[in-house]
């Protein structure tokens, strides 16, 4: 019987394992994909506080081998269900089934689509949800971004050093982006910005040729590209706990900042959990809380576990 059973390997669940393995109980992480999470597609992660310019990946490589050493073992297996026998928990991944006295959730949330017709079928051959990942693939052409959040504007900065011109498409005629980061792209002189549009269209038949947007005066656009970068937002990770632990209507699991469920022994961190401020550093904090929270569950101590240390 394993102590902490951790589901996603994102900078939450890291940091919930380091924490965990550190008040001595035994941890594995199940992993769907790769170690590492969401920020692994940011080139400069910006605002880690102490290093503004490590990358997602290097600083995610780090604190992986930190819980790695302190003894957390990380398994690749795909979550299916988890079903409560109030002792323990089951949970049940396409290999097998896993038996732990606590569960901490932190499974992130996904890019969303924008919904349009086609979308999926050009993903990764024209349709792209990371810029640092796929942007080399569009050198010396031109790409559209869509969104006006953080992550639309670092694809945005990044792609603006590869390509030869960025279209930012955002549907209202202000960013939710940083505006020291907006006032960085805007610099970069080879980006273009499409306010108060959506798209409506992909063009391209074969590959993608661009995008048809659509403006608040109802005038139609072509704007002709090679490539298009959706970074209009995420979804919450978390279809197979839907009826397990209580949901916010978008599917967040609802916690406090003590990050417990409406089940006994079932935490979240990270950016499946309802909170206003979802960043890596907020990641960090709930995966801290968890799993200190989650080892003293397991060893049966929960009621000290929020007292200041
Ligand atoms: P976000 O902040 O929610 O921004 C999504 C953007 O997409 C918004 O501008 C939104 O428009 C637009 N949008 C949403 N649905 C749309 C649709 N159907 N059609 C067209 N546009 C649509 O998401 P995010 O940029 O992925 O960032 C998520 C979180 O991660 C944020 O808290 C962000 O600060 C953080 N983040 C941090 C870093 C970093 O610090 N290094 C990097 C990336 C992301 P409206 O503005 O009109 O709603």
């Amino acid at each position: 019987m394993i102590d902490v059973l951790i589901i996603g390997a994102g900078m939450a669940g890291l940091t919930a394992a380091i924490y965990a393995r550190r008040a001595n109980k035994s941890v594995v992480i199940l992993e769907e994909k790769t170690y590492g999470g969401q920020i692994l597609s940011t080139f400069t992660v910006g605002n880690w506080p102490g290093d503004p310019d490590v990358s997602g990946p290097d600083l995610m490589k780090k604190i992986y081998h930190h819980a790695n050493n302190l003894g957390a073992e990380i398994r690749y297996e795909k979550v299916i269900a988890v079903r409560d026998f109030e002792d323990y928990k089951e949970v049940e991944t396409d290999e097998g089934v896993v038996s732990a006295r606590a569960v901490i959730i932190a499974t992130g949330a996904i890019d969303r689509p924008l919904g349009l017709p086609r979308e999926a079928e050009f993903f990764g051959r024209g349709i792209s949800y990371c810029g640092t990942c796929d942007g080399a693939l569009y050198a010396g052409r031109d790409v559209i971004v869509v969104g006006g959040g953080n992550s639309a504007f670092y694809n945005a900065l990044y792609l603006a050093d590869v390509c030869s011109k960025v279209y930012i498409v955002h549907r209202r005629d202000e960013f939710r982006a940083d505006a020291m980061l907006v006032d960085k792209v805007r610099a970069k002189g080879n980006v273009e910005f499409v306010m108060s549009s959506w798209p409506v269209e992909i063009l391209g038949d074969e590959k993608i040729e661009g995008l048809v947007v659509e403006g608040v005066d109802g005038v139609r656009r072509e704007i002709l590209a090679s490539g298009i970068f959706v970074a209009v937002g995420k979804e919450p990770a978390t279809e197979a706990f839907r009826g397990f632990v209580k949901m916010d209507e978008a599917g967040y699991i609802i916690a406090g900042e003590e990050c417990m469920t409406s089940r006994d022994g079932v935490f979240v961190a990270g950016d499946c959990r309802t909170k206003c401020m979802k960043q890596l550093i907020t990641a960090a904090a709930d995966g801290a809380v968890a799993g200190n929270a989650a080892a003293a569950y397991a060893g049966k101590t929960l009621a000290a576990a929020c007292v200041d240390e």
